[in-house]
C-alpha cells in the first residue's frame, strides 16, 4: 500500500514537474533517494517514464533527467455527445493518434447509438494494434450523471437515458479496463492532465454548451461528492422561473443554466431578430442551407461586426457570470476554466463573464482569480475521456503491466 502510494506520488511528481532529476524528486517527495531510485526503476520497467539525456545546466553534477513516456500505451477515448459520437485514439500525455466524430440522432433507439460508438471504438482499437501499441484502457464520458461505483449512466437529461450499464456493455465488446465518467468532469481532468490547469490545485472546469456542468478540483483531486455526482452547477436553482417558461430538462424551474447554455444565446438572437434589429444572420443561415441557429453561426455573424450576434453572447457571459460568481465566494478557487462549445466564443463571451463575476463575487475571495478558456474547444471531453484513464493510472502505477 505505501509502495503504491509512493509509486504514484513519484509518478505524478513526473507528470507535473517534469523534466525531473531522482535528486530532484527525492527533494520535492521527501523521499530517499534510493526509494526514488528503485520506484523510478519501477515505473522504467512498465514503461510509464522514460529517461531523456543529461541535465547539464547549473552547478552540482549532470543528472540523468525523466519525463513521462508519452508512448506508454494507446488509450481509447469515446464521447458521447447529445447529436454526435467521437472516439480517438491518443497517447499516453492526450496526443490524438487516430479520430473521428460522426453525427447521431439522439432521437433514435439508444442501441443504435451504442453500436454505432462501439463500432468507431473498434477501429481505434484495430489502428492502435496496428501501431504496435499496448493498449491502457478506454474511457468514456457521458452528458449526464454516472455512478462510478457501478459504471453506469444513471441520467442523461439531454439525451433523455437512464441507467445504461456502459462499462459492461464497452468492456464486454472490447475487452478494455473501461472507465466511465460524467462529461464535464472528464473534460476537466483532461485541463488538470494535458491542458492550462497542470499546476494548479484549486479550480473550477465549467463545461458550457447544451447544458452547462461543471467539474470541481479540490487540492488537485477531482471532487465527487457523497454519491459521485458533484458538479451539476448548471441546474443551481437561481431564479423563480424558468428562462423560457418551459421547466428544464432535469423537470424544474429556474435552472441557472437556462440562461446561460447555447439555448439561452439561441433565444437572446432570436430576440433580437424579432424586434426587428438589422443582422446578418438569416443571410448566413440561408448561404449555409442551415435550418436552424448554432453556436457556430452566431459566432461567424459575431466575428463580422453583428451586434445582435456580439450582444447575445454578452448577455449570456453576463448570466454565466453571476452563476461563477456564487461558486467564487464557495470554492474561492485559482483559476475558473470555460470549456465547451461556447469557449469557441471566448473573446465575445469572456470579458462579459470577468465583468459579472467581479461586480457580484466578494472582493477578498475573487483576488487573483483568473477567467480563462479551455484549450480544447470543441473536444474537450474527448480528451477527457482519454484523461480518466491515465489519471487512474497516476493513482494507481502498478496497475500498468512490466515489461
Ligand atoms: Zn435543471
Amino acid at each position: 500500500m505505501v509502495r503504491e502510494a509512493n509509486l504514484s506520488l513519484v509518478l505524478r511528481n513526473i507528470q507535473n514537474e517534469a523534466p525531473l532529476s531522482r535528486a530532484k524528486l527525492a527533494v520535492i517527495t521527501g523521499l530517499n533517494k534510493s526509494t526514488v531510485s528503485s520506484l523510478v526503476e519501477d515505473l522504467l520497467s512498465r514503461r510509464l517514464v522514460h529517461e531523456i539525456g543529461m541535465n547539464s545546466v547549473g552547478t552540482g553534477r549532470p543528472a540523468t533527467l525523466l519525463e513521462i513516456n508519452p508512448m506508454a500505451g494507446g488509450i481509447v477515448g469515446v464521447e458521447l455527445g447529445v447529436d454526435f459520437v467521437a472516439v480517438a485514439l491518443m497517447n499516453f500525455i492526450g496526443k490524438t493518434l487516430w479520430s473521428h466524430k460522426e453525427k447521431a440522432d439522439p432521437s433514435v433507439e439508444q442501441t443504435k447509438t451504442i453500436n454505432q460508438t462501439l463500432e468507431l471504438a473498434g477501429k481505434a482499437i484495430a489502428k492502435c494494434r496496428e501501431m504496435n501499441l499496448r493498449l491502457l484502457g478506454l474511457g468514456l464520458a457521458a452528458p449526464g450523471t454516472v455512478d462510478l461505483q457501478e459504471g453506469v449512466l444513471v441520467f442523461s437529461p439531454n439525451l433523455r437515458w437512464h441507467n445504461v450499464p456502459l462499462r459492461r456493455i464497452f468492456s464486454e465488446h472490447t475487452g478494455l479496463k473501461v472507465f466511465i465518467e460524467n462529461d464535464a468532469n472528464a473534460a476537466g481532468v483532461a485541463e488538470h492532465l494535458f491542458g492550462v490547469m497542470r499546476q494548479a490545485k484549486n479550480f473550477i472546469f465549467i463545461y458550457a454548451g447544451v447544458g452547462i456542468g461543471g467539474g470541481l478540483f479540490i487540492n488537485g483531486r477531482l471532487y465527487r461528492g457523497h454519491n459521485g455526482y458533484a458538479g451539476e452547477i448548471g441546474h443551481i436553482s437561481t431564479m423563480a422561473e424558468s428562462a423560457s417558461g418551459e421547466p428544464c430538462l432535469c423537470g424544474n424551474p429556474g435552472c441557472w443554466e437556462a440562461y446561460s447554455n447555447q439555448r439561452a444565446l439561441i433565444r437572446w438572437v432570436e430576440d433580437g431578430l424579432k424586434s426587428g434589429r438589422p443582422s446578418l444572420l438569416p443571410k448566413l443561415m440561408s448561404e449555409q442551407k442551415e435550418m436552424s441557429l448554432s453556436v457556430d453561426l452566431i459566432k461567424q455573424a459575431a466575428d463580422a461586426g453583428d451586434q445582435v450576434a456580439i450582444d447575445s453572447f454578452v448577455q449570456v457571459g453576463r448570466s454565466m457570470g453571476q452563476g461563477i460568481a456564487g461558486m467564487v465566494n464557495i470554492f474561492n478557487p485559482e483559476k475558473i476554466v470555460i470549456g465547451g462549445t461556447l469557449s469557441m466564443a471566448g473573446e465575445y463571451l469572456l470579458p462579459a463573464v470577468t465583468d459579472a463575476v467581479s461586480q457580484r463575487a466578494m472582493n477578498d475571495v475573487l483576488k487573483n482569480t483568473e477567467v480563462i478558456s479551455s484549450v480544447f474547444g470543441h473536444d474537450a471531453s474527448l480528451f477527457g475521456a482519454v484523461a480518466i484513464v491515465v489519471e487512474d493510472i497516476m493513482w494507481n502505477p502498478s496497475s500498468v503491466e512490466r515489461r
